[in-house]
């Protein structure tokens, strides 16, 4: 399989790209709408880089899914692929095989086979919300249906406020850049973007302040949960907010090594923004047997 397509799909964004050997040729970024919308992009693709049908196409969506079937499953943040059979779409229009893994786990991947290729560690994605995905042994941990690593659902204070999954006091409801944006609102009285907020945190603004330090410290001590199970040998971080990673890496790095006896390596993805569409193109090489 050398022609390889990769789809990411994001809470706001979706990446398309034509991928070989680990290279992108070729890229879509768009707005997340829906199937047609990807189809559209896969088949300008197509045409841009000379290719009559691709070899296989990987998709990783930040959903809940059935993984065996290729369907999404309610999804919250992704309102025009709630129940979409997104394996089935793709190849009666493509013809070729087609997989769907969970978004962060298929960044892990990336990482694994084209970035820092650690044999145990813990991906982090921070951003609108938390994922996570782990490869322990120079394997991705998929779990029993696809969904291991969900970090951002870790509860570290139940009596915390709501999550977008139901719970209390889960680490996304806490430091993830929508409910960072939600508590501005509350503490400092204005909705802001997570990058706002850091840029009055920065300032040394209190309220700001003392959001992004619960956050970080949140997001070290749930780091500091896993480091203790896993053991691995790095953390590595991609996603929106690592754009202002020289303000909050250190307070994560302290809040980490204050609470685990274990201490990982924490770096940046080597891969950037590219992390989730080149991990979705090598899932069709390392999908696992569920
Ligand atoms: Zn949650």
């Amino acid at each position: 399989m050398e022609r390889l397509i990769g789809v990411d799909i994001g809470g706001t964004r979706t990446r398309v790209g034509a991928v070989r050997a680990g290279q992108v040729l070729a890229r879509r970024v768009f707005p997340t709408r829906g199937l047609a919308e990807v189809k559209e992009a896969i088949a300008a693709l197509l045409k841009e880089v000379g290719w009559e049908k691709p070899d296989a196409i990987g998709v990783g969506a930040p959903a809940p899914m059935d993984m065996r079937q290729g369907l999404i499953l309610n999804a919250p943040n992704l309102p025009h692929w709630d129940g979409v059979n997104v394996v089935e779409g793709l190849r009666e229009t493509f013809r070729c095989p087609v997989f769907l893994g969970n978004d962060a786990n298929c960044a892990a991947l990336g990482e694994l086979v084209h970035g820092w290729k650690a044999r145990n560690f813990l991906y982090v994605t921070w951003s609108t919300g938390i994922g996570g995905g782990i490869v322990a042994g120079g394997q991705v941990v998929w779990g029993a249906t696809g969904q291991a690593g969900e970090i951002g659902h870790i509860t570290l204070d139940p009596n915390g406020p709501l999550c977008r999954c139901g719970k209390r006091g889960c680490l996304e409801a806490i430091a993830g850049g929508a409910a960072l944006g939600d508590r501005a609102l509350e503490r400092v009285g204005q909705r802001l973007s997570a990058k706002e907020l850091v840029e009055r945190a920065r300032k040394g603004e209190p309220g700001a302040l003392s959001l992004i330090d619960s956050a970080c410290l949140a997001m070290g001590q749930a780091l500091a949960i896993v480091a203790e199970l896993l053991e691995p040998e790095m953390i590595i971080f991609g996603g929106g907010l690592t754009n202002s990673w020289d303000f909050l890496g250190p307070k994560v790095v302290t809040g980490l090594q204050t609470m685990s006896r274990v201490r990982p390596r924490v770096e940046l993805t080597k891969l950037g923004d590219d992390v989730g569409l080149l991990g979705a193109a090598a899932l069709p090489l390392h999908f696992p047997k569920l």
